[in-house]
C-alpha cells in the first residue's frame, strides 16, 4: 500500500535532488554526470504524485509508459514491480529516463507542475531501470507464440529498436540491419559517455538480443543489399557468423521497418569551411564516443588535440551541447557554444545548457560566423563573427536573427564544430523505387500507421521527421510495430 499522507502533504514535499558530479572534477573526465536516485530520494520523490485520477503525464509520453502505475509501485518500495510495469510500454527505460526531454513531455504536463515543481518522472524511471539491472539483471517478458512472418528493420537507432522490442515480443521474427559495427545509431555515436553511458545501451540492446532480436552490423541497406532485395530474397550474403541462422536467407521478409535516421550533417556554406580543423558535429562526437578517440593511443582513432586550444561549436541544440562539453573534457581552455538566437530560443535542454555553463562553457550568443580564417599551411586560425538581435518570429515561433550591419569581429579559435542539425542520407532514396520523399529527402508516411507508399514498407524516426528526439522516434517504432503486426496478420496473407 502507498504510503497514508494526504495530497496535501504529498504536495509540500520538495523535488528530490538528484545527486551529480561535481562540475570541477567532471569537466576532466568522461564519467557520468548525473548519479541517480537513491531508493530513500526514489521513494520520497514517488511519494510527491498524486495519483490523479485521469492522469494527464501519460498524454505527453510518445510511448504512453503508465507513469503513475510506476510512480505508486516505487513509492511502495517495490522497484522491481515498477521496472515491469514500465517495461510494459518501453524496453529501453534507462536510455530514456537520462536523455528524454521529460521537461517538455511528461513532466509539462504533471499536475503536480501546476502549482509546484513537476514530478520527476524521468529520474524515476532511470532510478527503476538501474535498479532491475543492477539488482538482479534485465529479466525479459513473455513472448506470444511464433508467427513464423519475418520483419527487416533499417537502423538500430532507438526507433528501430523500439519497433523491433514490440514486433518481437507480438511472435515475429526480427532482424535488425545496422550500417556501423556498433548497434544504437545516435544513442552510441552521438550522445557521449559523460550524459548516457554506452554499457548502459549495450544492456538494454543485449535484453532485446535474450528475446531473441537478430542484429546484423556492417550491413547497409542500399549497398549491402536494397529494400526490394530484402523483400524479394533476404540477404544476398549472409555477414560472417551469420550464416545458418533463422532468417537470414531463407526467403524474403514479409515487411520493412525504415529507421535510418538523419545522419547527414549540415554545414553553414561560409568560405574557409574547408580549413583544417574544422569538423561536422556528428565527425567530432563519432570519433571520440564510437571510436573512443578519447583515449588515443589505446584507440587507433585520433581527433584534434583541444588541450589548451580555443574551441568553437556553433549551434545551440543538444548536439552542440555534447560537443562543446567534449571539447572541455578534452582540455580546451576556452570552449565557446556561438549561437545566432538568444539562450531563450536555444532548443537544447535545460538541463544541458546548465551542465554546459557549470563546466565553464561560455556561451556568445546573436552572433553568427560569416568567415573562417586560415593560416598559410590551412590551418584555422580564427573565425569571422557578425552579431544579430532578434526579429520577429519566423516560422518555427522563435524570434529571427537579424544581421547588424558592420557589426563584424574576429574570435580566435584552433578548432571549430559545425552542430547544426542533420538532414537525411540518400542512400534508401536512390535504391528504393515507389518509396516518397519530401523535397528534404524524409520519408512520407500516414502519420497513424507510419505506412510508406510501398506496400508492406513502414518508416519512423528522424527519417520521416528530421532531427527530433528519443522518445519521438520510440514512438513511431511503437506505432509502426502495431501497424506492421495488424499488415501481417490481414486475412490474404
Ligand atoms: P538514429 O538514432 O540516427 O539511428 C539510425 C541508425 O540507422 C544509425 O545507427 C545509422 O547508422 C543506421 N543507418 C543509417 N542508414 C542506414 C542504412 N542505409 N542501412 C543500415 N543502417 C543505416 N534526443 C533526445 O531525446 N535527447 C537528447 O539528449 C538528445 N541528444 C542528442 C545528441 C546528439 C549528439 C544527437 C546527434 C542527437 C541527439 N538527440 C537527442 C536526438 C536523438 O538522438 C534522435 O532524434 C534519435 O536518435 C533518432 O532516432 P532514430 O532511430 O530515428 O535514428
Amino acid at each position: 500500500m502507498t504510503e497514508k499522507i494526504t495530497n496535501k502533504e504529498r504536495m509540500k514535499i520538495p523535488r528530490q535532488v538528484m545527486p551529480e558530479q561535481n562540475p570541477a572534477e567532471r569537466r576532466n573526465n568522461f564519467n557520468e554526470v548525473n548519479l541517480g536516485f537513491t531508493e530513500e530520494l526514489a521513494k520520497m520523490e514517488a511519494l510527491r504524485c498524486i495519483q490523479c485520477p485521469k492522469p494527464t503525464c501519460i498524454e505527453g509520453c510518445p510511448v504512453g509508459v503508465k507513469i503513475g502505475e510506476f510512480i505508486a509501485l516505487v513509492a511502495e518500495g517495490d522497484f522491481l514491480g515498477a521496472a515491469d510495469k514500465m517495461k510494459e510500454d518501453n524496453l529501453l527505460p534507462a536510455i530514456c529516463g537520462r536523455v528524454c526531454p521529460q521537461e517538455e513531455q511528461c513532466e509539462i504536463k504533471c499536475v503536480v507542475g501546476k502549482k509546484n515543481e513537476p514530478v520527476a518522472i524521468g529520474r524515476l524511471e532511470r532510478f527503476v531501470a538501474d535498479f532491475e539491472r543492477e539488482t538482479i539483471g534485465i529479466r525479459t517478458p513473455n513472448l506470444k507464440p511464433k508467427t513464423r512472418k519475418k520483419v527487416a528493420i533499417v537502423g538500430s537507432g532507438p526507433s528501430g529498436l523500439s519497433c523491433a522490442g514490440d514486433l518481437i515480443q507480438m511472435g515475429h521474427d526480427v532482424t535488425v540491419f545496422e550500417a556501423l559495427h556498433e548497434l544504437g545509431g545516435v544513442l552510441i555515436y552521438g550522445i557521449p559517455e559523460f550524459r548516457l553511458p554506452k554499457a548502459i545501451v549495450k544492456a538494454e540492446i543485449d535484453s532485446l538480443k535474450n528475446l531473441g532480436v537478430e542484429f546484423v552490423t556492417n550491413a547497409v541497406i542500399g549497398f549491402t543489399d536494397t529494400i526490394d532485395e530484402l523483400m524479394q530474397k533476404g540477404i544476398s550474403s549472409p555477414p560472417a557468423g551469420k550464416a545458418g541462422s533463422t532468417s537470414l536467407t531463407q526467403g524474403g521478409y514479409d515487411a520493412v521497418f525504415i529507421a535510418v535516421g538523419a545522419g547527414l550533417p549540415y554545414f553553414l556554406n561560409v568560405p574557409g569551411e574547408n580549413l583544417n580543423g574544422v569538423y561536422s558535429s556528428n565527425e567530432f562526437l563519432t570519433r571520440v564516443n564510437l571510436m573512443k578517440a578519447y583515449r588515443f593511443p589505446e584507440f587507433d582513432t585520433p581527433v584534434f588535440n583541444c588541450k589548451d586550444k580555443n574551441v568553437a561549436v556553433f549551434g545551440g541544440g543538444n548536439t552542440a551541447m555534447d560537443a562543446v562539453r567534449t571539447s572541455k573534457r578534452l582540455g580546451a581552455k576556452n570552449a565557446y557554444i556561438i549561437y545566432r538566437r538568444s539562450d531563450i530560443e536555444m532548443p537544447a535542454r535545460a538541463e544541458e545548457i546548465h551542465h554546459a555553463k557549470e563546466e565553464g562553457i561560455e556561451f556568445i550568443l546573436l552572433s553568427n560566423p560569416v568567415e573562417f580564417i586560415g593560416d598559410e599551411k590551412g590551418w584555422l586560425n580564427s573565425v569571422k563573427l557578425l552579431k544579430m538581435e532578434l526579429g520577429e518570429p519566423d516560422s518555427s515561433g522563435r524570434r529571427r536573427p537579424v544581421p547588424i550591419q558592420g557589426s563584424e569581429y574576429e574570435l580566435p579559435i584552433d578548432m571549430a564544430v559545425i552542430a547544426i542539425g542533420n538532414g537525411s542520407n540518400p542512400i534508401i532514396q536512390k535504391t528504393t523505387p515507389g518509396l516518397d520523399f519530401n523535397k528534404w529527402g524524409n520519408i512520407l508516411v500516414d502519420e497513424a500507421t507510419m505506412k510508406t507508399s510501398k506496400p508492406g514498407v513502414f518508416a519512423g524516426g528522424d527519417i520521416v521527421t528530421g532531427g527530433a528526439t528519443v522518445i519521438l522516434a520510440m514512438g513511431a517504432g511503437r506505432k509502426a510495430a502495431k501497424a506492421i503486426n495488424e499488415y501481417l496478420n490481414r486475412p490474404s496473407v
